[in-house]
């Protein structure tokens, strides 16, 4: 017998015990997150020609694939390599070898069993569905999925075959098709993981006892499988061509037509299925639309690197409970945090406290945790709160008199380092600052409407601040879940500087007789998420006109425009603007048809690029990628395209 001996490489520790069976982790080094890079693939190689001599030798009685990091089991392949990677004349070759090494461990004579905790995403459940048995932590932190259409691919590690032979064609290709992260029930309902626990210290126990029993995982019984039959198939393949031409046309993001032919081809076959990755995998990597969204992955994956480190918030205090007060509230109770909400008097907050509710019960799934997160929101219209705050934001109306006296009232009464913060969307920063002792202590955190689905906060620094409070006002973005830019003080920042020029562009030529919906159509045909008119009417006619007014844009009291607004038709919140509007759906009428639809995109969005070029040669943002990545998260700017400064550069916008 061979004693028990440990191997261990860069990224993977292996022993086996005295019953034989091995214990195989990965700890991808100087990283938070396991990934799996070709080297650890490379190093995963070698191990798996010892498990077979092992095996071969009766010398192993299975293998448990856990991993050594508190975040999770594989978060993916490793997104850094990917340019290097898209090369043509070394992908099909490294797909292969991975595709040769994961039916190795999937041909092993004796079980392999994958203890999952936390992120198990991409080529990491890759690597766990070519195991013979999977075991999940049923716990909040777990996410199981096939996050690659996100970056302009699919899952290319066997990963369509595997995940169709283990869950059926419909719900396999749903969730490549969609990015969705699973939590562990939902993985285990859909057969990607044949056993639940509650704790990670049970994965090596019940690890232990599924290769003892030498444990293997059914595939998805025949009925499931019957929707890969022919003919089904093409109606399916049809059916998932139109859902996905819903979210997404085929000429900005290809990978998941690509992915829904391959099904058509081979999705009976989830070997055959696998064989056919390759060629259908490799074009889309080096692709501009993978190459742009790997761009805007690591542009964003860089802001949450940003902030003080060590900065800790656990109270907030939010002044005004109006639509971005009480939202804004909300959120940070949503996130954990203990919030008092003032406002002038109860019945002023009481509107907000019942949206909270909404949003909570909305967003969790057990009642004791929507209860939980009512008694975190406070009522305060006392502001008793003030003085126990890390974090002050003030939304009350936008007057600089009314902004001015709130803060020099609380100046005296805040803990030493908290943050105290204006959501002002058009008052300068040094403006309000004047009014306090020390002005370096206020900075903006701008939100955006609304609050809750708006990913981006632009942290505004003014003249006053030192690095130390604006880091610390990017630390809290994250904190509670957002991205924040750091932008200076200029009117509109960022986002509502080049929005606006963008926007009055497409009212003018409606204003001129153009049909809105055309335009409407144009600029998504570009690739906008919403049309100009759309989303004017969406901000709120009379918010875009005090913006625009703010900006030097002139809005002439004749102009439909300022008619609407007379009328107190101010769009979506009131039932109608430019557009009709029922159930938070617009009315659209006939588009006129155009011979080139994206062409006219590009003419609309023409001045919103143009404006994003002279806000970073202003110094407005610190560089053309951050104004990129705020452009994208603030407006939906096209992410295929990487980005207006990035579109321009590539004569794309
Ligand atoms: P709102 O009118 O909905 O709410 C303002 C609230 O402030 C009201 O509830 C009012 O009672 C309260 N208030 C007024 N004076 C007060 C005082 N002295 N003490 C306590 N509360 C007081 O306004 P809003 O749209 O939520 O805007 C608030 C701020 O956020 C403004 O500075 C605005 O520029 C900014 N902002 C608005 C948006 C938007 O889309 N609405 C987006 C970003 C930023």
């Amino acid at each position: 017998m061979i004693a028990p001996q440990a191997t261990e490489t860069r990224h993977w520790r292996f022993h086996t015990d005295l019953e034989k069976i091995g214990w195989l982790t990965i700890n991808t080094p100087e990283s938070s997150v396991n990934t799996l890079s070709r080297e650890a693939i490379m190093e995963l190689e070698t191990l798996v020609a010892r498990f077979e001599d092992l095996a071969g030798s009766d010398e192993l009685a299975g293998v448990v694939i856990l991993s050594g990091k508190d975040s999770g089991f594989i978060a993916g392949a490793d997104v850094s390599e990917f340019d290097a990677m898209s090369d043509f004349s070394v992908l099909p070759e490294a797909l292969r070898r991975t595709h040769a090494l994961f039916a190795r461990i999937e041909s092993l004579p004796v079980p392999v069993v994958a203890g999952i905790h936390g992120f198990c995403l991409g080529g990491g459940l890759e690597l766990a569905l070519a195991c013979h048995y999977r075991i999940a932590v049923n716990d909040e932190k777990t996410r199981i999925g096939f996050p690659e259409v996100n970056l302009g691919i699919f899952p290319g590690f066997g990963g369509t075959g595997r995940s169709i032979r283990q869950a059926g064609p419909v719900d396999a290709m749903g969730i490549m098709l969609t990015g969705k992260m699973l939590r562990a029930g939902a993985a285990r309902g859909l057969n990607l993981v044949d056993k639940l626990v509650r704790h990670r210290d049970q994965l090596r126990w019940e690890g232990r006892k599924a290769v003892l029993a030498r444990k293997k995982s059914s595939p998805a019984p025949a009925i499931k499988k019957a929707a890969a039959l022919p003919l089904v198939r093409e109606a399916i393949a049809n059916q998932m061509r139109k859902q996905a031409g819903r979210k997404a046309r085929k000429e900005h993001y290809p990978a998941p037509y690509a992915l829904i032919d391959l099904f058509e081809k081979h999705g009976n076959d989830w070997r055959a299925m696998i064989r056919g990755e390759v060629d259908a995998f490799v074009p889309l990597m080096g692709s501009p639309t993978a190459t742009n969204l790997r761009r805007v992955f690591f542009l964003s994956e860089g802001l949450k690197k940003q902030g003080l480190k060590g900065a800790k918030f656990s109270r907030v205090h939010v002044i005004g409970a109006g639509v971005m007060g009480g939202d804004i509230a909300a959120w940070c109770a949503y996130r954990g945090m203990s919030v008092t909400l003032q406002d002038l008097d109860m019945e002023r907050i009481k509107p907000a406290l019942d949206r909270a509710k909404k949003l909570f019960s909305k967003r969790y799934k057990k009642k004791r945790e929507v209860d939980a997160a009512m008694l975190r929101l406070v009522a305060d219209p006392k502001g008793t709160g003030v003085s126990r705050a890390d974090v002050i934001i003030e939304a009350v109306v936008e007057k600089l008199e009314i902004k001015q006296k709130i803060f020099s009232g609380i100046e005296d009464r805040l803990k030493p380092g908290a943050i105290l913060a204006t959501n002002t969307s058009s008052i300068e920063l040094e403006r309000i600052a004047e009014a306090l002792k020390d002005p370096a202590r206020l900075i903006g955190l701008h939100f955006f409407n609304p609050v809750a689905q708006l990913p981006l906060v632009e942290v505004i620094r003014s003249t006053f601040n030192t690095d130390e409070e604006i880091g610390k006002g990017a630390s809290f973005a994250q904190a509670i879940g957002k991205s924040p830019v750091v932008v200076k003080s200029a009117p509109g920042f960022l986002v509502n500087r080049v929005l606006m020029p963008y926007m009055l562009g497409a009212v003018e030529r409606v204003e001129k007789g153009e049909s809105k919906e055309l335009l409407d159509a144009a600029a998504v045909a570009f690739g906008m998420p919403m049309g100009p008119i759309e989303l004017m009417d969406t901000v709120g006619l009379d918010v875009g006109k005090s913006v625009a007014t703010e900006l030097g844009h002139d809005i002439p009291a004749d102009s439909k425009f300022a008619r609407l607004i007379a009328e107190g038709k101010l769009g979506r919140k009131t039932g109608e603007g430019f557009y009709k509007w029922e159930k938070g759906k617009a009315q659209k009428g006939e588009t006129p048809s155009h011979p080139d639809l994206a062409g006219l995109g590009k003419e609309l969005v023409k001045p919103l690029v143009d404006m994003t070029e002279v806000v970073v040669a202003e110094g407005v943002v610190a560089s053309p990628e951050l104004a990129d990545i705020g452009v994208i998260m603030g407006t939906g700017f096209a992410p295929f395209l990487g980005g207006p400064m990035k579109a321009r550069a590539d004569g794309r916008a």
